[in-house]
């Protein structure tokens, strides 16, 4: 799942990526409103964290509105410093789906961010499956007909975007945008390398049902 963090203040916006980035998110950061601006209505992520205060020409709210106008309807969490009334109705009104005062723990995020990312048919079990495949969003858990299958924490990202994205062809620049964040050096026969170390893991003992699709030209698809 890949984030979009605009924050001006450089020590909590490097933390949180780092911090993210620990438990499996591609993340993207911008430092000033315009940037921010810019990065957010291209909208190659799945969830945007926004600081509500922002130097340059838009603020937090100005993003979040132009977005919303724009009908991007990902999910935006709002960070705000103010733990006023006003503040908030403020945000939620222009279009902010949730919002957090500073100081925030980490834990708290991370659980604001799950929450967010949750599909409304997911609501009441986070556990995506395809198959006999499972795999636990929240616990890093993944498992193939009852057998628990180890996973480096890239190979686990981008399972779980194959997996929430289940019989739809997604192409080597979809994985790319979706699982690495823009800075990371990655061609597309890393791509390539990374499904297939996933396919030893998650097919290879299974051999007669596979779940992983190579549809050529096009890309990869998880299905039954
Ligand atoms: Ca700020």
């Amino acid at each position: 799942m890949r984030i979009l963090l605009i924050e001006d203040e450089r020590k909590i916006a490097n933390a949180l990526k780092r911090g993210l980035e620990q438990e499996s998110y591609a993340v993207d950061v911008a430092y000033d409103g315009q940037e921010g601006y810019g990065r957010a209505m291209v909208g190659k992520f799945d969830i945007l964290i926004l600081d509500r205060m922002l130097p340059g020409i838009a603020d937090g709210l100005d993003i979040c509105r132009a977005m919303r106008k724009a009908n991007m309807h990902q999910p935006v969490l709002l960070l705000t410093a103010r733990d006023a009334t006003r503040d908030r109705v403020e945000g939620l009104d222009n279009g902010a789906d949730d919002y957090l005062v500073k100081p925030f723990s980490f834990e708290e995020l991370l659980a604001r961010i799950r929450a967010l990312l949750r599909r409304p048919e997911q609501t009441a079990d986070t556990t995506l499956r395809v198959g006999d495949l499972e795999l636990h969003p929240d616990t890093f858990h993944v498992q193939r007909a009852g057998q628990r299958i180890e996973l480096s924490r890239k190979e686990f990202a981008l399972l779980e975007y194959l997996m929430r994205n289940e019989n739809r062809i997604l192409s080597k620049e979809q994985i790319i945008t979706h699982v690495w964040d823009f800075d990371a050096d990655i061609l597309p026969n890393t791509v390539e390398a990374f499904i297939a170390s996933l396919r030893q893991k998650i097919d290879k003992p299974y051999k007669d049902h596979p779940l992983l699709h190579t549809v050529r030209g096009f890309g990869y698809r998880i299905a039954v």
